[in-house]
């Protein structure tokens, strides 16, 4: 059994209320920052837990707040990203939903460490419900002391609040995020100025994920190098992945970063196979904006080795044999999934989520969508391949934000590991209209 940090408390009855949180150990490490340790020492344990930011970039946590500009007189703002809107991602909603004090009292953690007095939530609009049990959640912790003027008498001010976004999946870029809570349109700035440096009404401003923020409450409470002894190398500590797909058992898991692939796919812990007793076809582990990896290369990297959960091995081998970790939204296809289908329903996806601002993606999407579904229904020609490869290469780097890769690479990943399966719909248009390519390329 995997060793839980996050999820630990999942099981008790009413974790969601203070009482209960704060009556199993909750707000210690909380306690532990703002009365004995000065912003510095926080840091110094989150540098060296090896922290990676857990929405999708792995951006080291440490490094990220070490960078935050400190103009005399200028506020700081700690901004928490829970616009979690990757396809196949949903486990910052589970922390969210049933655990929200763990993210309160990382939220109280990591503003004084940074020396930030007003924090935001920015959650998508889609989790309707969520921001209620944030908002009594906040309200609690104000109640007991943990928010407000001078917290715990540590001399420390924050107020949280929480704002809901209106459903937009590019609000999840950091940028347009801050520009979304600015009151404009959510359009991706250029970076550099990084946030750390001009973020929030151009002020100095961090923006981390969720599970991130959560993460530093078992960080303090074990100590940044016990935290770093669980995982392989820079994969350290623990990883909330959403798994879904065609898998026994749908859900939400924390894993320590040193179990592979294939453990997590079949064993009964965590997804335990796939249903049916069919086969598996292919993987997409990180979210919809990671390459699509075939089952002949999941379970061993290029080099032999086994495919463990980690963010190095998951990218082992680069696009050509490799992936990503992302965002941890682990999509599972049996051997009945059509890959230029499911190509199509992300490209679809990125041409609707697309701001328009940069014309390789406001462009590239939309003709990528209609390349795919000429191929997907029938009316594809050999040379739609081909063109296909041409337009994700000329998105690919050459946009504002990270949208514009995230739409290139699930299309160059389908076509450099399922190539056959889209020359089979063009040369077969009929039967592919009533069934599926399957496995033949194994
Ligand atoms: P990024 O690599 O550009 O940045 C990572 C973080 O490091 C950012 O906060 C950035 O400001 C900071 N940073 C990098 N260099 C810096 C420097 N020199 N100085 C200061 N700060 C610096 O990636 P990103 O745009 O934050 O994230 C992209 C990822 O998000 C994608 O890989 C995708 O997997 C993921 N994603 C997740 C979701 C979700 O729902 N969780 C949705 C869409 C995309
Ligand atoms: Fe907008 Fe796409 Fe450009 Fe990002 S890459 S700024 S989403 S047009």
């Amino acid at each position: 059994m995997g060793r839980k940090l996050l999820l630990d408390k999942a099981h008790i009855p009413g974790i969601r209320y203070y009482d209960t949180y704060r009556g199993n150990g909750g707000y210690a490490a909380a306690e532990k920052a703002l009365k004995g340790m000065t912003p510095d020492q926080v840091l110094d344990e989150v540098k060296k837990s090896g922290l990676r930011g857990r929405g999708g970039a792995g951006f080291p946590t440490g490094m990220k707040w070490s960078f935050i500009a400190k103009p005399e007189g200028v506020p700081r703002y700690l901004v928490c990203n829970a616009d979690e809107s990757e396809p196949g991602t949903f486990k910052d909603r589970y922390l969210m939903e049933f655990i929200p004090h763990i993210l309160i009292e990382g939220l109280i953690i990591s503003s004084y460490t940074l020396g930030a007095n007003t924090c935001y939530i920015y959650i998508r609009g889609e989790y309707a419900w969520i921001p209620e049990i944030l908002e009594e959640a906040i309200a609690d912790a104000k109640k007991n002391g943990w928010l407000g003027k001078n917290i715990q008498g540590s001399g420390f001010d924050l107020e949280i609040y929480v704002q809901r976004g209106a459903g937009a999946y590019i609000c999840g870029e950091e940028t347009a995020l801050i520009e979304s809570l600015e009151g404009k349109r959510g359009n991706p700035r250029i970076k550099p100025p990084f946030p750390a440096v001009k973020g929030l009404w151009q002020s100095p401003t961090v923006v981390n994920n969720v599970e991130t923020l959560a993460a530093v409450v078992p960080i303090l409470n074990i100590g940044g190098e016990e935290y770093a002894k669980i995982g392989i190398g820079k994969s350290t500590g623990t990883k909330l992945i959403s798994a879904c797909g065609n898998i026994n058992k749908p859900g939400v898991y924390e894993i320590e970063m040193n179990i592979s692939v294939e453990e997590f796919i079949y064993s009964e812990e965590y997804c335990g196979g796939i249903p049916n007793g069919k086969r598996l076809k292919a993987c997409i582990p990180g979210g919809s904006s990671v390459p699509i990896l075939p089952a002949n290369l999941l379970f061993k990297t290029a080099k032999g080795d086994t495919r463990m959960m980690t963010y190095e091995s998951l990218s082992d081998g680069g696009f050509a044999t490799g992936t990503m970790m992302g965002s941890g939204g682990f999509i599972v296809l049996d051997e009945d999934q059509c890959v230029v289908k499911n190509t199509l329903t992300f490209a679809r996806f990125y041409r609707h989520e697309s701001c328009g601002q940069c014309s390789p993606c406001r462009e590239g999407t939309g003709w990528m969508e209609k390349v795919l579904k000429n191929i997907e229904t029938g009316k594809g020609k050999m040379s739609d391949i081909d063109l296909l490869w041409d337009i994700q290469r000329k998105i690919e780097g050459n946009t504002i934000c990270p949208l514009g890769d995230a739409a290139a690479w699930p299309v160059a990943a389908a076509i450099r590991h399922f190539r056959d399966e889209f020359e089979w719909h063009i040369t077969h248009p009929e039967e592919a209209q009533v069934r599926n390519f399957g496995l033949a390329h194994y």
